[in-house]
């Protein structure tokens, strides 16, 4: 063509081709009826899709309305409106819109450019979201602004940032000096620091914490962000936020204080105690010339004290005892509440023992004077274990376990009183550590093994029952006594393991017994003070029995009478519990300890054991007599059956029967056997008991 008018053909490619997506609609009904490639490719569709269908109908449901409006106004030829959100099946995008009106075959049309704006769109989105986001956390986190022209050196303060410091709007000025000049004297440098580090591109940003004088005077604590815009490298304006602080500032001290004293003394805690003796362990490994030592103070029978009186007020007595303690000790020196009512001491620079019991006396001289609890004057004593540093210790914990140790052997040795530790116990506590681990072996390797010792009925001599004794089939050393093992596993908490299979044992082989047609009467199990607090007896008991499949009844708990008094409140519920199983409760070792005969009535009890050591002299010594003959008459009033233990003479026997004495148990009868004779008893009768009696 030479006229220049290109053929229709031509016009169609460019209308096919055009990279700008097009599309045609019917003026008045805005009919799509032709759409190009790209058009095509924008809306993810067929030619079929889009032709013959409104162009309403892509658009969002939102926008219908307003792009109705828009498409219709012959004013807005050649500008863009929108952008609109459109939809197909396949695909949503946004779009501003252009119109401009043609003929097209032979009909009012209109050309619709449509350009993708998705991205700018989300893009707008997202900032706009994220500036209402910024203007939110201004407002909400009450920070003040700060906008510092360094070129002309002037700021700008916010009125928060001025109502933060107690003053208007205004009130600052616009010099930077009026902010310097109310940071506190020990922050200044430091601030100063951390601007010029950031101005000087060292950190990112700025961040930093300091105190500033308040309108009031008072200081406020205050964090300052800000980052700086760097022309040709220089810093040309710096902005940021500031905000306080104060109060997570006083948290954190409060935190600091509480991670480090002790509340209730107001004296250093635990941590703050060893982190001092690390500290000192390191000074004495350095300096050959330097020693120390630390004292374990342990309040004696505090605990019978506390739960007599209450936990308040048990309290207050051990702010006292801080209290007191801390009159007694050098300013050099180091007092610490440990925990419970433990307390340590620190004596700083001390090589000589001498100075150590000194202040060992003084510090026990301190409980002379009664303290006073609840109105009532209570005295307290105190037991000191002292471990001198000599340079063998590198760890604090070796050493506070020494001092523990020895505090152990001033308890034993009758409390109120300071003990320093020596080899000897060195030698012991490895001894003692020896033996728990030696435990733990036997108790995967099942060295155990209970004996049984008759009890026996002094009516008619016939067999109440039997003591569970349990015996360690050592491998090296032969059959270990309970004696040499049980405190050890009670200090060590194996007596809960060791214990449970000590129920269990004793169950089952009373179920076994039963099973084979004989009547083995009542098995009593002894149960350790530490067992009673583990809580768990009543599922201990609840399990063995309905392993064994045994009746509650032909089980007996003993307990001895210093672990009942040890804990009366704990006991009485644990016997409640186990009451309910049918299980009865005996008191052991009757005598030695020291009973309230008002708790002694809230037991119902199913049996006293009279102590050995008072069966023992019970025909020579007529106090000792008497007391049994008291104990006798005692449970016979709560209707409890009494048993006189170690019973080894015909006397004896013959004594314990004359006051009425239920039962008895003893080497006159029999030792302590493994379960097999004791079953052969069972089996064959028990003849010469009988003879023994009548
Ligand atoms: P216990 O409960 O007072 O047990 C009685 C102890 O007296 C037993 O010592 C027994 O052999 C001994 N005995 C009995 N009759 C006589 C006698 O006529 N003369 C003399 N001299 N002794 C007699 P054993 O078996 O050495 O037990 C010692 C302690 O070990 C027990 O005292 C008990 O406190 C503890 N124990 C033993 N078995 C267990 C156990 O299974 N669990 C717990 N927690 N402790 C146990
Ligand atoms: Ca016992
Ligand atoms: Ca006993």
């Amino acid at each position: 063509m030479s006229d220049g008018t290109g053929h229709p053909e031509d016009y169609r490619r460019l209308f096919e081709e055009s990279p700008q997506p097009l599309l045609v609609c019917d003026a008045a009904a805005r009919v799509v009826m032709e759409a190009n490639e790209a058009a095509l490719k924008m809306f993810g569709a067929t030619r079929e899709d889009l032709v013959g269908h409104g162009v309403i109908d892509f658009v969002d449901a939102d926008d219908r309305a307003a792009f109705e409006e828009k498409i219709g106004m012959s004013t807005l030829e050649n500008q863009d409106w929108g952008p609109w959100r459109f939809n197909t099946p396949d695909r949503s995008f946004d779009a501003v819109c252009q119109r401009r009106s043609v003929e097209f075959a032979g009909r009012q049309a209109l050309i619709v450019h449509i350009q993708d704006v998705t991205l700018r769109v989300s893009h707008e989105k997202a900032l706009g979201q994220s500036e209402q986001r910024y203007a939110a956390a201004v407002k909400g986190a009450n920070d003040g602004i700060w906008d510092w022209d360094l070129v002309s050196d002037t700021v700008y303060y916010s009125a928060r940032f001025c109502e933060l410091l107690g003053y208007e709007e205004g009130d600052l000025g616009d010099s930077p000096k009026n902010w310097f000049s109310k940071v506190h004297p020990d922050d200044i440098e430091h601030l100063r620091l951390e601007i010029d580090l950031h101005l000087r591109q060292v950190t990112p940003r700025l961040k930093v914490e300091y105190r500033m004088q308040h309108r009031s005077g008072g200081y406020v604590w205050m964090l300052t962000r800000g980052v700086a815009n760097f022309e040709e490298g220089h810093a040309v304006r710096m902005a940021g936020s500031q905000t306080d602080i104060s109060d997570r500032k006083a948290g954190e001290e409060r935190a600091l204080q509480g991670t480090f004293y002790d509340r209730l003394t107001g004296l250093a805690n635990r941590l703050l105690f060893l982190d001092r003796l690390g500290f000192l362990i390191r000074r004495a490994e350095k300096n050959g010339d330097y020693g120390f030592a630390i004292l374990f103070i342990d309040l004696d029978r505090f605990k019978l004290l506390n739960e007599s009186y209450g936990h308040a007020l048990g309290d207050a007595l051990l702010a006292d005892v801080g209290k007191r303690l801390s009159k007694v000790i050098g300013t050099g020196d180091t007092l610490a509440r440990l925990g419970g009512d433990e307390f340590g001491v620190i004596l700083d620079g001390v090589t000589d023992p001498g100075a150590c019991l000194y202040q060992a006396q003084l510090l026990l001289d301190a409980f002379s004077e009664p303290f006073i609890i609840g109105g009532d004057a209570a005295h307290l004593t105190a037991s000191i274990g002292i471990a001198l540093n000599d340079g063998r210790y590198g760890r604090s914990d070796d050493l506070l376990r020494d001092a523990d140790t020895a505090m152990y052997r001033a308890k034993k040795k009758g409390r109120a009183r300071y003990e320093v530790f020596d080899e000897q116990m060195h030698h012991e506590a490895v001894a003692f550590m020896r033996v728990e681990a030696d435990l733990k072996r036997a108790l995967y390797a099942s060295e155990f093994e209970l004996f049984y010792q008759p009890i026996i009925d002094l009516s008619d001599g016939s067999i109440a029952g039997s003591e569970a004794l349990v015996r360690w089939n050592h491998p090296e050393r032969g059959l270990v006594m309970p004696g040499e093992f049980i405190p050890i596993a009670e200090e060590s908490g194996l007596i809960v393991p060791l214990g449970e299979w000590i129920m269990f044992e004793a169950c089952r082989q009373c179920r076994h017994w039963l099973d084979q047609g004989l009547e083995p009467g009542m098995v009593s199990v002894n149960l350790s003070a530490h067992q009673l607090k583990s809580g768990k007896v009543q599922e201990l008991v609840e399990g063995a029995l309905s392993q064994a499949g045994l009746d509650g009844r032909r089980v007996q708990i003993e307990l001895t009478e210093s672990a009942v008094m040890e804990d009366p409140e704990g006991a009485i519920q644990v016997f409640r519990d186990i009451e309910k199983l049918g299980v009865s409760f005996g008191v052991d070792d009757f005598g030695t300890g020291y009973s309230s005969l008002a708790y002694l009535k809230s037991f119902r009890f199913g049996a006293l054991k009279i102590d050995r050591s008072f069966i023992q002299d019970i025909t020579t010594d007529a106090e000792n007599a008497a007391l049994v003959a008291a104990v006798i008459g005692l449970s016979h009033s709560f209707r409890a059956k009494c048993v006189g233990e170690g019973v080894e003479t015909a006397e004896q026997l013959s004594y314990l029967r004359l006051l009425r004495c239920d039962q008895a148990q003893g080497y006159l009868f029999s030792r302590p056997v493994p379960a097999a004779v004791f079953e052969e008893t069972l089996r064959s009768g028990v003849q010469g008991w009988h003879q023994l009696l009548f």
